[in-house]
């Protein structure tokens, strides 16, 4: 076999795709692994860091109106929406809106339990092998309420959770005062998922894991997937070494797939939510051991080997228009009153944009129309704690083994 010829092309070396490119190599696939830059340095590198089996709780629109024009309108940092949008969004946000009605929710959430419940055990098998597993700290994540309303509110998404088995415990002020003490007094509630874990260098163990697969007998290459055409055989990408070819091709290009299966005709039903971060020092010798949320609000704060990483909620905006960090203005007095934050710690905020399919589970399947063509994508808001499990199901699929978990939910014919 020449050196340009694969068994499988992996476009996009994101979280989903190094781990597709990982499993797919462990199996003894020849596999090349494409990006336009280095593995793990978009989407991947500046999330939250979560792994949580309870991810697959959709985000929904609220359906009462005062919450929907609160948040709509800017008045809470959940979302912000770009005016210049709309007409584009309409259509989606119809679905959008079809997909939150409590019935929905249950489907929706059903449908994606299976593949959560492998996202931290993936992860912590991939990382052993790739020798990350440092990057992954085991201390649970948490979620906190200002007010005692909120929290009762979110009492039939707990039990929701509670019923597909994820261990949650319910903290008083005192209770998470002795798990996290360098937080602030003034949390009513916060919600514990032991079980969960999160990355402190995303962006490193996504590395980590292109740097397994091509340990494995893949190979890293630069190149850009828009050059990906048919052959009388399969599929060609032009990469810095010139043509490389193979049977198969799997799309994993995050926020960047839409574009590309619609030129093979395939339409997704995929939004653009970006979001950014901002690290901070904390002041004296405080610690902070593991993520917290703040529900009123909409922010996270995440120990990462860099600082405490503030990154914020939903902005519907043109993924390439110039950013607005208005979010992170807006959560950055909420997170100090939660956390002793000093400074940042770098001059500008990152941006990013999260693939979001309108019931918030993403699509793993073979693309109508294109035979040998697989997408692995639109995770939303948890793509890369679902990352690893999704490089599986991929490697999986490709490979016709049996697969981790019924991947016909999780397929396109859905929206249909
Ligand atoms: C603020 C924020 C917080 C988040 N927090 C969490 C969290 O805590 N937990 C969680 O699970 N998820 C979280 N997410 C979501 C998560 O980051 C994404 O779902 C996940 O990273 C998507 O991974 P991906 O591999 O699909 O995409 P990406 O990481 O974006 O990878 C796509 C790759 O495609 C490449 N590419 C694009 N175009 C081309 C081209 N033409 N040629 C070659 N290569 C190309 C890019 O360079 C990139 O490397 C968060 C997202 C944001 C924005």
């Amino acid at each position: 076999m020449s050196d340009s010829r694969y068994d499988v092309i992996v476009l996009g070396a994101g979280m989903v795709g190094s781990a597709s490119a990982a499993q797919l190599a462990l199996r003894g696939v020849r596999v090349a692994l494409v990006d336009r830059r280095g593995p793990g340095e978009e989407t991947s590198y500046g999330n939250s860091g979560f792994m949580d089996a309870a991810a697959f709780m959709p985000h929904v629109m609220p359906r009462d109106l005062k919450t929907l024009i609160a948040r709509a309108t800017g008045r809470t940092p959940h979302v912000n929406v770009h005016v210049s949008m709309l007409p584009q969004l309409l259509g989606w946000f119809r679905r959008y809106w079809r997909e939150s009605t409590p019935e929905r929710v249950i489907a929706a959430a059903t449908r994606l339990a299976p593949l959560a419940a492998h996202s931290v055990t993936e992860h912590h098998a991939l990382a052993e092998k790739a020798g990350s597993r440092h990057l992954i700290r085991d201390t649970g994540v948490l979620r906190g309420y200002r007010l005692q309303a909120t929290f009762d509110a979110a009492a039939s998404d707990r039990d929701l959770l509670r019923r597909h088995g994820i261990e949650m415990r319910e903290l008083d002020p005192a209770q998470l005062a002795e798990l996290e003490p360098c937080l602030l007094p003034g949390l009513a509630r916060a919600l514990w998922h032991p079980k969960a874990c999160h990355a402190v260098d995303p962006g490193a163990l996504t590395k980590s894991y292109a740097a397994l697969a091509q340990a494995s007998g893949g190979r890293v290459v630069t190149g850009d997937a828009g050059t990906l055409a048919r052959t009388a055989n399969g599929w060609s990408v032009t990469t810095e070494h010139g043509p490389i070819r193979a049977p198969q091709v799997v799309v994993a290009l995050g926020p960047w797939a839409k574009e590309l299966l619609a030129r093979f005709g395939v339409s997704v039903p995929i939004a653009i939510k970006r979001g950014y971060h901002l690290h901070y020092s904390l002041s004296g010798n405080s610690a902070l051991s593991r993520p917290i949320s703040e529900s009123e609000v909409g922010y996270v704060l995440s120990p990462m080997a860099k600082g405490v990483r503030l990154t914020t909620g939903a902005e519907f905006a043109d993924r390439d228009a110039a950013p607005t960090p208005l979010q992170l203005a807006a959560c950055e007095p909420h997170a100090r009153r939660l956390a002793p934050l000093d400074r940042p710690v770098e001059p500008t905020p990152w941006m990013g944009a999260r693939p979001c399919s309108p019931d918030s589970a993403p699509i793993i399947d073979a693309m109508p129309g294109n035979p040998g063509m697989w997408f692995a994508g639109a995770h939303g808001h948890w793509g890369f704690g679902l990352g690893a499990v999704t490089g599986r199901l991929v490697a999986e699929l490709v490979t016709a083994a049996t697969p981790v978990v019924d991947p016909v939910p999780l397929g396109l014919g859905r929206f249909r």
